[in-house]
């Protein structure tokens, strides 16, 4: 029986930052009927409690109100009622995120996640949502969504509809006078929705946007899997995330990183690549963990932690996928690809971590590790993100010699799609050796016990050298060098200058200690996170001086360092060790792209 499920949803107080939501089932159960909110939204693997924002929750039946009854931080009980069970919340909205819900006077964003109590055992009914203008004298406010319209024309206020709750939430609302343009990839419709000011070629934008999503769509094979997509950045002056969804995407990013209408060339500069390969990678999603889906996946549990070791494969292959489309498309060059590839093998390099935890336990502990990371985390956790690429990297150069370039890892994201995506059949937790088997003919499971269930460091400079690609870890040259693409090997080879193993923050009074690495030289001598660093062999120290006042040493020498653990000052003889070689720089081995290098990146 269908209970006929309805929601309105108003944007009652953009000064308060309250959505009011009144919630009707016009046929309710005999039994009664628990509503109950998410504790996480899928693609953010947290335990973020979201009915910790909901107040002034009530309830009437034919205009009589009815005893309410609190089961757990989450979950309403109502008694049973003959007619309609209306209920009524308000909704606190100001967490600006791409996981939450956000309300001003300016706009409003929401998840549903945030928003809407799922009637329990109910879950699998069809659902109507109204959406509500703001209450503001004066607002050229609009709506983005993929929600499907039922009476609402598109982009308008009014009433949408959801298949099922799964559905309901999976279609975040944005609400304000935005920027829309629009373009199609191989036919279908795309919306491009900016919020924020902004001066951005939206012609620009969209021309390359549509490049990215034409090269994805006949990746996975045409048709698309949705019939429309929107792409909707929240812009600000800094930001940087994503979350993606069915046939949408959250996004925030920085202001600087957007092409200009004022911009003189087409040059994709190192922002401008940063956020295409962000849209690249949530888009890449659409595929890669909204439809092919790990076992554990089949349903969400929304109620508690959902485990699997399988986010190296939905996060670290959308993080392989992203920027080689990039390059694969035409979008960057070989040389750009590098540089950004070379970043993430620094990244994870840096981080001793990696000697600690592997990728599948850095999936499976996400939710109390990878999402809540402290000032140790560098030291005991490894990123199933970055990792994760670079395990995509070295199976596809091995699936690749192993088949003489016939079958790559791109064979293994397609049978994916075929047999588990379309079929809406789950990945069990250790069926990836087999299903590459299958995709490629090749036998990887000793490839995958000694990189993504291993904590020993991986041969990167192999795998790439098969590739044509030179690489080179070497000690930073200061604090801001995350590596990159570079022609100038040999002079980089021989830097020694030594470092304190140490991140810093500024601090009013002197350089704050952010994170010390393990091994690093401060750790050694007893600094910890949160010291502030005042002086070094009585010269005052800043965030901005504290570099090049190290570098001034040779390793070996001993420093005498003056720093307040909270209001304690204490003294440390910081001896400088030798530095990590914990950054990457990447270079072609001939003259540009070998064979081997053409049929990797062309
Ligand atoms: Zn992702």
């Amino acid at each position: 029986m269908n209970h006929n499920i309805h929601y309105r949803i108003t944007p009652i107080d953009p000064f308060a930052h309250l959505f009011e939501v009144c919630m009707e089932i016009t046929l309710p159960s005999e039994a009664g009927h628990c509503l109950a909110l998410p504790v996480w939204i899928p693609g953010s693997y947290m335990i973020r409690d979201f009915a910790k924002n909901i107040t002034q929750l009530s309830a009437t039946s034919e205009g009589k109100p009815l005893v309410v009854n609190k089961l757990d931080k989450t979950t309403w009980q109502f008694p049973p009622t003959k007619k309609t069970l209306e209920v009524t919340y308000q909704v606190y909205a100001w967490d600006l995120s791409v996981r939450a819900a956000h309300l001003d006077q300016t706009h409003g964003y929401f998840n549903g996640t945030s928003v809407f109590l799922a009637v329990v055992g109910f879950e699998e009914e069809p659902i109507s949502v109204t959406i509500n203008p703001p209450p503001l004298e004066q607002h050229n406010w609009r709506i983005a969504t993929s929600l499907q319209e039922k009476t609402a024309k598109r982009y308008g206020f009014g009433e949408y509809e959801a298949k099922n709750y799964d559905d309901l939430i999976d279609h975040p609302v944005e609400m304000a006078d935005f920027t829309l343009a629009t373009f199609e990839a191989c036919g279908v419709p795309h919306d491009v929705v900016l919020v924020g000011q902004h001066r951005t070629d939206m012609e620009r934008l969209c021309r390359d946007l549509k490049i990215i999503c034409e090269y994805h769509i006949r990746f996975f094979g045409e048709p698309a899997p949705m019939a429309r997509y929107v792409f909707m950045t929240y812009i600000l002056g800094e930001g940087y995330g994503g979350l993606e969804h069915r046939a949408s995407t959250s996004l925030h990013c920085k202001r600087a990183d957007l092409p200009l209408v004022t911009d003189k060339t087409d040059e994709i500069k190192p922002g401008y690549r940063t956020y295409l390969g962000l849209c690249s990678h949530e888009y890449f999603h659409t595929w890669n963990v909204k439809r092919i889906k790990p076992a554990k996946f089949f349903p969400y549990d929304l109620t508690q932690e959902s485990y699997t070791e399988l986010l190296w494969v939905f996060e670290g292959f959308t993080s392989y996928f992203d920027d080689l489309a990039l390059v694969k498309s035409g979008l960057i060059t070989a040389d750009d690809y590098l540089d950004a590839l070379a970043k993430t093998i620094t990244s994870v390099w840096r981080n001793p971590g990696r000697l600690k935890q592997h990728v599948a336990e850095s999936s499976f502990d996400a939710w109390t590790k990878f999402y809540k990371q402290d000032e140790n985390a560098p030291n005991a956790i490894v990123s199933y993100y970055t990792k994760g690429a670079l395990i995509a990297l070295g199976l596809d150069q091995y699936i690749r010699e192993q088949t003489n370039h016939q079958k790559s890892l791109a064979d293994v994201m397609r049978l994916l799609w075929v047999d588990y995506g379309q079929t809406q059949q789950g990945i069990e937790e250790r069926a990836m050796p087999s299903i590459i088997k299958k995709a490629t003919g090749v036998e990887v499971t000793e490839f995958l016990d000694n990189t993504v269930y291993s904590t020993d460091d991986f041969p990167v400079e192999m795998w790439l050298e098969k590739l044509g690609v030179q690489c080179q870890l070497r000690p930073r040259k200061e604090n801001t060098d995350r590596g990159g693409y570079s022609t100038e090997l040999s002079a980089l080879s021989s830097l020694m200058q030594p470092n304190l193993g140490a991140q810093f923050k500024s601090h009013v009074s002197g350089a704050e200690l952010a994170i010390c690495y393990t091994g690093g030289s401060a750790q050694k001598a007893g600094l910890s996170a949160g010291d502030v660093i005042i002086a070094v062999d009585g010269l005052k120290v800043t965030q901005q001086n504290v570099d090049s006042l190290i570098r001034s040493y040779s390793v070996g020498e001993t420093l005498k360092v003056h720093a307040f653990r909270r209001d304690e000052l204490m003294v440390f003889d910081v001896r400088l060790l030798s530095p990590q070689k914990d950054t990457c720089s990447l270079s072609w081995l001939s003259s540009g792209l070998t064979e081997d290098g053409k049929q990797w990146l062309a």
